[in-house]
């Protein structure tokens, strides 16, 4: 009935979610509010985890893709569910290591690595950086031949897939800022130019093709470039490569038109052409990574909001207005994102009208949900938008000073603060 598994409807007509009742945790907790179902993400880390050890026999490792949603809490969780890390600056690296993630177990990304970025990554054990150009390669090897260690590494390739999602989120391609590309010779040429590095040591390559993908063929198509790839590194540098990221992107539903591929099914087609393509390259099968980010977290996140203003403009447009919006959600201004929304306290009234859900920032492209079909709705009436897990608190912002939402996880009928609602103090504290 509803696009996330998690939700249902008790018998006061509630939405529920973690077997909390939505309009309690919103009293309870204010609105706007992130609601997180610990369960459900717990679940999706032991799916992938399940399926790597069952199609590569346990010779791999998924890594939480923490620009998803980056907290203190999460990195516990993907800790305690034994998944590493991916980390794409400073500050999510901090993160990881106040939650005290093993840094061993951290992978780190990025195509524009500061020098401090990369003193602090060294300095704190960092497993292996995906290097991403020769500027960087070359201020690693540096810093690493200063802090005496040898720095593992990967290579961000871009293999030449094209996957069909916004061109926004579209990396695979040859005209991207990420990586080295395939087809001109370059990624080949800084591998062999690390090869020949005293303080970093290849231990594999990574690709990362775009994000919230439906169609199982461009993993393919990129897990048999990569394979490929390793099979010339070995013939023509004699380079033996340990490793394969296979990176994320996973589509999940965002509403009933969205058809996401099974994650086990995924792994299952694209750990077949990994071992076929390795065998005729007379190379051995590599440690696998993957790193889904958005689809560990995004289906177990509900936002709720509070109704306000109901504005019906006849023969235009019916708008209702909630208090919050692009500062807690911006993927409709920057994507044009689609979501399916629930009246928290009446889940199952018939849906007999079309509004405009929109936000209360000082833009028009301000929206939530752009002519949704809902039921009647009014003033106080508790909003919840769907599937908002990820890419919405680690990308929110203090537009028109609007103090960011609690987050709150709840699990089993539990519900804890697990990231503090903003004050207005907080909004000033850095201002002089
Ligand atoms: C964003 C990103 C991911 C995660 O993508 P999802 O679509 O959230 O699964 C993984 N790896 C890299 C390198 C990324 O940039």
């Amino acid at each position: 009935m509803f696009v996330s598994e998690n939700l249902s409807v008790n018998e006061k007509g509630h939405l529920v979610i973690g077997k909390n009742d939505a309009v309690e945790l919103a009293k309870e907790f204010g609105t706007p509010l992130y609601v997180l179902d610990e369960d459900l993400i717990r679940k999706h880390c032991r799916v992938y985890r399940d399926a790597m050890d069952k199609y590569y026999g346990g010779n791999g490792l998924v890594l939480y893709a923490s620009k998803a949603f980056c907290s203190l809490y999460i990195c516990r969780v993907a800790k305690e569910e034994g998944l590493g890390l991916d980390v794409v600056s400073g500050g999510e690296l901090y993160t990881a290591l106040k939650a005290d993630f093993p840094m061993d177990k951290v992978y780190f990304h990025g195509n524009n690595k500061t020098v401090d970025e990369i003193e602090l990554a060294v300095k704190n054990g960092v497993g292996h950086f995906i290097v991403d150009n020769i500027y960087e390669l070359e201020t690693l090897n540096e810093t690493a031949k200063k802090a005496g260690i040898v720095q593992k590494i990967m290579f961000r390739i871009k293999p030449g897939v094209d996957a069909h999602t916004h061109s926004f989120i579209q990396t695979g391609q040859i005209d991207s800022k990420f990586g080295v590309a395939l087809e001109n010779g370059e990624a080949f040429e800084i591998i062999k130019r690390a090869s020949e590095m005293s303080n970093v040591k290849v231990d594999g390559i990574h690709c990362h093709i775009g994000s919230q993908i439906f169609d199982i063929e461009p993993f393919r198509k990129a897990a048999e470039i990569m394979m490929n790839f390793i099979g010339d590194l070995k013939d023509k540098l004699g380079l033996e490569i340990d490793m394969l990221n296979l990176g994320g992107g996973y589509g999940i539903m965002y509403t009933e038109s969205d058809d996401p591929v099974p994650y086990d099914e995924y792994i299952r087609h694209i750990s077949g052409i990994v071992k076929e393509t390795a065998e005729k390259r007379g190379v051995k099968v590599p440690f696998i990574l993957m790193e889904p980010g958005r689809s560990i977290v995004a289906p177990a996140g509900v936002t709720l909001y509070t109704v306000g203003g109901v504005k019906d403009i006849k023969n235009v447009r019916k708008y209702v207005s909630v208090d919050g919006g692009m500062g807690d959600n911006p993927r409709y201004i920057m994507y044009q994102s689609e979501y399916e929304a629930v009246i928290a306290n009446k889940a199952n009234a018939e849906r007999t009208e079309k509004v405009t859900i929109a936000g209360k920032c000082c833009e028009s492209g301000d929206i939530l949900l752009k002519d949704a079909v809902m039921p009647e709705i009014h003033v106080g009436d508790t909003l919840a938008v769907l599937a908002t897990g990820a890419y919405n608190y680690s990308m929110a912002s203090n537009y028109n000073r609007i103090p960011r939402p609690a987050v709150v996880a709840v699990s089993d009928g539990n519900a804890k603060v697990v990231i503090k609602r903003e004050t207005y103090e907080d909004l000033i504290c850095n201002d002089l």
